[in-house]
């Protein structure tokens, strides 16, 4: 189907849509050609309607929350890729310790709220620069914590159209790992059971936390984060200095010096580059640890 036309047909439906916009605008990492179509629905109605729109014209999608744990390739994506960054809705009492939130909103938007509130159980999430829907789908997680632990349910769209409500046991949910890895389903909203505390002791735990990023992340550079899982019995960042590999550079990429488990964009990094500097870390770790080092990165889009 033409892009235009399909452009035309979003807009029909008053949802917002633009046209080849550089995935690099969207993503942590600033890497990433154009997408054909860029969806951004306002709310669970226009994203169904989005997802039929795709279904109905054989249009391929792709659906991003904050873009801080994906790389799109140089190409850039053939098909519609939906974000999930404008879905309206607050967070809503379920009950005195229950909180639903919509997938759009960001991680410390709900770390906040559940902090002001005086309830527990987020803090280990503070500081991770996701959606609420993408840390669902990676079980993201941090300092011994991760979404599982107080995931209740989640409210998902099927391909088909179907809204559908899963309880936190049916999601499949493992290290970086939830069922949405493998489904075209996207989380519309997730209810989380807190634990009420004293408010400082979650503030002090919170500004502990980040300040501990801080002093070991390179946040001062566009990145996804740690590029690769925690292979088991090791640490990925541990092997990877140890093998004499921070600061490897391919291209505008580069093994992060301050923490080898990072990759940074030093300003014009492509997927290529990225793709090169991945493939050399894994030969040379495996060639010297034999440990095999798994991609925690989503990457998307033509090689
Ligand atoms: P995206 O990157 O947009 O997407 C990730 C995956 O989720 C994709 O497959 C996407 O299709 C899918 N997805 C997104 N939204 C939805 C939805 N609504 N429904 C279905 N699927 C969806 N991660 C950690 O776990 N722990 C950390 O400590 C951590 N620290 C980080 C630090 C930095 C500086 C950076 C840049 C990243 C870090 N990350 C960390 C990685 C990343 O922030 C998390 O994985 C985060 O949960 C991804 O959320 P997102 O909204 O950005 O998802």
């Amino acid at each position: 189907m033409d892009q235009v036309l399909m452009q035309e047909r979003f807009s029909q439906e008053g949802i917002y849509c633009l046209r080849n916009e550089p995935m690099k605008k969207h993503t942590s990492f600033a890497i990433g050609g154009p997408a054909d179509l860029y969806v951004l629905p306002k709310s669970e109605e226009q994203m169904m309607r989005a997802v039929s729109l795709c279904r109905e014209n054989g249009l391929d999608y792709v659906v991003l929350g904050n873009g801080s744990n994906v790389v799109f390739s140089d190409l850039g994506y053939r098909g519609a890729v939906i974000g999930t960054s404008s879905l309206s809705g607050e967070i809503e009492w379920v009950s005195a310790v229950d909180v639903r939130c919509p997938a759009g909103a960001k991680l410390a938007t709900l770390c906040s709220f559940a902090c002001e509130n005086a309830l527990s159980g987020l803090e280990c999430l503070w500081g991770i620069p996701g959606s609420v829907g993408g840390a669902v789908c990676m079980n993201a997680g941090a300092y011994g914590g991760e979404v599982k632990d107080t995931l209740l349910s989640c409210t998902c769209l099927t391909p088909e159209g179907e809204i559908v409500t899963y309880d936190a046991d049916a999601l499949a949910l493992s290290y970086r790992h939830s069922r949405f890895s493998n489904t075209k389903e996207i989380v519309l909203s997730a209810t989380f059971r807190l634990t009420p505390a004293p408010q400082s002791e979650i503030r002090h735990k919170m500004d502990d936390l980040m300040s501990r990023r801080r002093e070991k992340q390179p946040l001062e550079y566009p990145s996804a984060g740690s590029v690769f899982k925690r292979p088991e019995g090791y640490y990925a960042a541990a092997l990877i200095e140890e093998c004499g590999l921070k600061g490897t550079q391919v291209g505008g990429i580069a093994v992060s010096e301050k923490h080898a488990g990072f990759m940074v964009n030093l300003g014009e990094g492509t997927c290529f580059d990225l793709k090169r500097l991945i493939d050399k870390v894994k030969q040379e770790v495996f060639l010297v640890k034999g440990v095999r080092l798994e991609c925690e990165i989503k990457m998307i889009g033509e090689a």
